[in-house]
C-alpha cells in the first residue's frame, strides 16, 4: 500500500515526495510505504483544517450528526477488509482487530446522538436588570495525535467527539501504523465530505509533532501514547497556552482476593493481560493475589496460559500476535532479566520465539517484589508478575504506590470490600470483576501521571468545546 497525506480533501504525495517502510511485525517484510511529512506539509494540512473551520462549526446539529452515522456504516461495511490490514500492520489476532474495528466504528454511532446534547445554562442574578447565559462552542482546529497499539480505534475516540463538537481535525498516527490511518481516510474520502474537516499527516514525530504543536492556528491537542511524550507535548503547549488531553501509560494493579471466585478472576487476569500481546495501557501490569488462594492461583494461570496459542495473527487460531517491534522485545527482555536478578521465578515462558516476527512467550513470573522495575514501569508484553498480600489495607495501599493511575482491577465477592476498593483505589477506571470495563459511552482517562481530561461518554465531547459567557442588560 502507497499511504499518503491528506488535506483540502484529497490524497497528497509530499512536498518532498520522501517515504518510509512500514512492516508486518509478524513476518518482518515491508507492506507498504507512507509519507515523510515536512513542516510545510504540516503547514498546508493546518492551513486546511482552519479554512474549513467556520462553515464546520457553523453546521447544524443534525449535518454533523448524519456525517458521523455515515462514517460509521462506511465502516462497518468495510469491517472485515479493515481488520486484516490492522492484523497485518500492528500484529494482533484477526479476532481482536475486528473488535477494534467495531469499537472504532462505534464512536462515531454514539456521537452522532451526543451532537444533539449540546445544552448551556441561563444565569438569572439576583438584580432585575441583567440576565446572562453560557453556550458551548468548538474549539478549533484539534490536532489528534495516536499510538500503534489501537492504531484505529485511538483515532476514532478522537475524531467522533471532535467532529461532533464542530472542530476541524489534524490526524497524526504512530510511525510503525500509518496504513489503516490512510485506509480510513481513503474511505472517507468517498463520503465527500466538506474539503479541510479531515486531515492526516504521517512522518517523522520530531518533525511534525513540533511543527504542529507550535502552530498557532492549532488550539486543542488531543494525544494518547507514552507518560514521556505526553510530558514533553504539554510542555511544548505551554508556548501558545493551547489546550491539552492527555491519554497516558499505566500501571495497572490487578488485585484477586480470598473471596473471589477463582475461576473468574483467572478469566478476567488471561484477558486483562494477555490481549493484544499485553501491549494495552490498561492491562494488568501486576497481580497482587492473597496468600490462602496463591498457590491455586499460580497453578491455574500457568494452565491457562500454556494454553494460549502464539502465531501470526491472520492464522485463524492465533490468540496471541507479535510485539510491535524489537524495541518491545529488548524492554520485556530488561524487565525479566532485572526480575530474575532481584529473586523472581519465570514460572514459564520468559524467551523470545526464535524466527521471523518479534513473538514473545507468554510468561508468568512468582516472587515479584516492588522493587523490580515488572511493577515499576509498563512492560507492554505478555508477562504477568505475581506477588502475594495479606490484607485489604496492603493491598489498596501498594496498588495505589505509583505515579500512574489510569486502571486498577479487583475480583471479590464481598460487596464492602468492593465498594472500599472503589472508594480508595487511586485510578480513572476501576473494574471490578470486570476485566475490560472501557465503553464507548463511559470516561476513560488517567489520575496522577496518566493523564489529563476524558475520552469517550458524554465527557469526551467537552474536550473539544470551550464555555462562552454573555451577559446581557436590560
Ligand atoms: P509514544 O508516546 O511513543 O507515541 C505516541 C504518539 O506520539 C505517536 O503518534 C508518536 O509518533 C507521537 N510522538 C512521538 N514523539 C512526538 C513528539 N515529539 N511530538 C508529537 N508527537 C510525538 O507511544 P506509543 O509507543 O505509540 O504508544 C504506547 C503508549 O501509549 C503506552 O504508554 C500506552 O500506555 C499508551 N496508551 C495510552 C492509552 C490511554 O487511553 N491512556 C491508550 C493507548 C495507548
Amino acid at each position: 500500500m502507497e499511504a499518503q497525506l491528506y488535506y483540502g480533501g484529497r490524497g497528497h504525495p509530499g512536498i518532498h515526495a520522501r517515504i518510509f517502510a512500514v512492516d508486518n511485525p509478524a513476518t518482518n517484510e515491508v507492506i507498504g510505504n507512507a509519507v515523510l511529512a515536512d513542516p510545510d506539509d504540516v503547514s498546508l494540512a493546518v492551513d486546511a483544517a482552519s479554512q474549513a473551520f467556520p462553515q464546520w462549526s457553523r453546521s447544524s446539529f443534525r449535518d454533523r450528526s448524519h456525517v458521523l452515522l455515515a462514517i460509521y456504516q462506511a465502516i462497518t461495511d468495510h469491517r472485515e477488509e479493515l481488520a486484516r490490514l490492522l492484523t497485518q500492520e500492528e500484529g494482533k489476532s484477526l479476532a481482536e482487530s475486528d473488535a477494534e474495528i467495531r469499537y472504532g466504528a462505534r464512536f462515531f454511532e454514539y456521537y452522532a446522538a451526543q451532537v444533539f446534547q449540546s445544552y448551556g445554562h441561563m444565569i438569572f442574578p439576583p438584580m432585575n436588570s441583567h440576565t446572562g447565559w453560557t453556550a458551548k462552542v468548538p474549539v478549533g482546529v484539534a490536532v489528534l495525535i495516536t499510538p500503534w497499539n489501537y492504531p484505529f480505534a485511538m483515532i476514532c475516540r478522537k475524531m467522533a467527539p471532535a467532529l461532533a463538537a464542530g472542530c476541524t481535525v489534524v490526524v497524526k498516527p504512530a510511525e510503525q501504523t500509518p496504513l489503516i490511518a490512510w485506509r480510513f481516510f481513503s474511505l472517507l474520502h468517498t463520503l465527500a465530505l466538506q474539503p479541510g474537516v479531515i486531515n492526516l499527516v504521517t512522518g517523522d514525530p520530531e518533525v511534525v509533532g513540533p511543527a504542529l504543536i507550535q502552530d498557532k492556528r492549532v488550539r486543542k491537542i488531543s494525544f494518547t501514547g507514552s507518560t514521556a511524550v505526553g510530558r514533553r507535548i504539554l510542555s511544548n503547549a505551554a508556548k501558545n497556552i493551547t489546550s491539552v488531553s492527555l491519554e497516558l501509560g499505566g500501571n495497572a494493579p490487578f488485585i484477586v482476593f480470598d473471596d473471589a471466585n477463582i475461576d473468574d478472576a483467572i478469566a478476567g487476569i488471561m484477558a486483562c493481560k494477555f490481549r493484544n500481546a499485553g501491549q494495552i495501557c490498561v492491562a494488568a501490569n501486576r497481580i497482587y493475589v492473597q496468600r490462602s488462594i496463591a498457590p491455586k492461583v499460580i497453578r491455574q494461570l500457568v494452565k491457562a496460559a500454556t494454553g494460549l496459542v502464539v502465531g501470526n495473527g491472520m492464522a485463524p487460531n492465533t490468540q496471541i500476535g507479535p510485539l510491535i517491534n524489537q524495541d518491545a522485545i529488548d524492554k520485556v527482555i530488561t524487565h525479566l532479566h532485572d526480575a530474575e536478578d532481584k529473586g523472581a521465578q519465570v514460572e514459564i515462558g520468559g524467551l523470545r520465539r526464535p524466527g521471523p516476527g518479534y513473538f514473545f512467550e507468554p510468561t508468568i513470573v512468582t516472587g515479584v517484589n516492588e522493587g523490580m522495575l515488572l511493577v515499576r514501569e509498563e512492560t507492554f508484553g505478555p508477562v504477568a508478575p505475581l506477588s502475594v498480600f495479606d490484607t485489604e489495607e496492603d493491598a489498596f495501599q501498594t496498588a495505589n504506590n505509583t505515579p500512574y493511575g489510569l486502571s486498577a482491577y479487583v475480583y471479590t465477592t464481598n460487596l464492602g470490600r468492593a465498594m472500599r476498593a472503589s472508594q480508595l483505589l487511586e485510578f480513572g477506571l476501576i473494574g471490578i470483576n470486570d476485566p475490560i470495563p472501557s465503553r464507548v459511552e463511559a470516561p476513560i482517562g488517567g489520575w496522577k501521571e496518566s493523564g489529563l481530561g476524558r475520552e469517550g461518554g458524554d465527557q469526551g465531547i467537552e474536550e473539544f468545546l470551550e464555555t462562552k459567557y454573555v451577559s446581557m442588560r436590560f
